[in-house]
């Protein structure tokens, strides 16, 4: 048994996914997929890939998936960013595996917040990379001046999850100015429902890298695309680590549907215009019942209520047929983390709601 085995893989805590239940029946607002399809170009590009009896799928697709690099360029132009300044991947997870290997393996900790997406500190496991939590402040929000240098790395979800807070895009400016030594990373899953991307300060900053999923706002979960964005230098360290690893992360579907989802830019509008308004319904009627509802920049929303324990109400949801995500963590055990769905959805979240309290 190698000392790789017996001393690392036992240590290791794996991240445990929301539940994906079978039924189709339940309202399922506990992993922040969106509610909506995926823009119908997204379907017809696929097919398209699948024309002939599928004879492309014989062929291996673009190891560079310069597509794909080109579209996220394109939609980014106001930012000046380049296909050569993205890196893609399978799901933002995989990109974000690449960022712990490859650009923040240091002797220093890195840096990330002490609620946080709770992959962080499973990957530190994983590649062995030694990390310290920075607590949020009593608003839950990420204090800046906190992170010391030097450190390793810093990451942070931007808005951080589960808890939807935004940090405004002058804080991270600042953050970046500070830690010039060290790659900072913006994790900005769900930047599109009502986020400021950091994309704007990739140009003049070369220790940002920011990371994106087509995964919620996209609608493409299914999917598993991602990708990062920062100066060549960032991206050509995860290259290297790509290419030794899987030349071939996306597959031909993949690469098909997501530029075909980016480059759908009024659709993409139009649904996280339609997510914006339903959370702003769900807000005041979850306070209506009682819960405090912190603000959200996200397409979820983290609540709690004073006279109810979490887990019950979570429980008793379930049993209504509606799934939320309750996290049994220190600090955030009596809060839940609510993915907007439809407006019909919310209500049906609201009526049991209504029977429980
Ligand atoms: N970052 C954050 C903050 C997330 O919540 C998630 C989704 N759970 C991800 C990254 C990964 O998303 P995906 O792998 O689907 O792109």
């Amino acid at each position: 048994m190698s000392r790789y085995w017996s001393s690392l893989v036992h240590r290791l805590t794996p991240y445990v996914p929301g539940e994906q239940p079978k039924l189709a029946r339940l309202v399922k607002l506990n992993t922040n997929e969106n509610p909506y399809p995926p823009s119908p170009r997204v379907v017809e590009a696929i097919s398209e890939e699948l024309r002939n009896g599928g004879e492309l799928l014989r062929l291996y697709p673009d190891p560079a998936a310069d597509r794909l690099k080109e579209a996220v360029a394109a939609r980014f132009a106001d930012f000046a960013i380049t296909a050569q300044q993205v890196f893609v991947g399978n799901g933002s997870d995989e990109v974000l595996a690449h960022v712990f290997m490859a650009l923040l393996k240091h002797e220093l900790p890195i840096l990330f917040p002490d609620i946080t997406y709770s992959f962080y500190p499973v990957y530190c496991g994983l590649h062995d990379v030694a990390y310290a939590t920075v607590p949020l402040d009593e608003d839950f929000a990420i204090r800046i001046d906190d992170y010391v240098a030097p450190n390793g790395g810093i990451i942070f979800p931007n808005p951080n999850a589960p808890t939807g807070c935004l940090l405004p895009l002058p804080a991270i400016a600042s953050l970046l100015a500070r830690h010039r030594q060290s790659v900072v990373v913006v994790d900005e899953a769900y930047v599109d429902f009502g986020g400021e991307s950091a994309m704007a300060l990739v140009s003049e900053h070369p220790n940002l890298l920011v990371v994106r999923t087509l995964s919620k706002a996209h609608s493409l979960a299914g999917l598993r695309v991602g990708y990062a964005v920062g100066q060549c230098a960032l991206i050509e360290a995860l290259d290297r680590v790509k290419n030794s690893f899987n030349s071939y992360p996306l597959d031909r579907l993949a690469i098909a549907g997501a530029v075909a989802a980016i480059s759908d830019q009024a659709y993409l509008e139009a649904t996280r215009q339609a997510v914006m308004r339903s959370r702003e319904a769900l807000c005041s009627d979850l306070r209506g019942l009682g819960f405090e509802v912190l603000p959200s920049a996200a397409n979820f929303v983290f609540v709690r209520h004073r006279l109810h324990d979490a887990g019950e109400l979570a429980a008793a949801l379930r049993q209504r047929g509606v799934i939320v995500r309750h996290f049994k963590l220190p600090r955030i055990d009596q809060h839940l983390r609510i993915t907007i769905g439809t407006d019909v959805q919310g209500e049906l979240l609201v009526e049991a709601l209504r029977e429980i309290l």
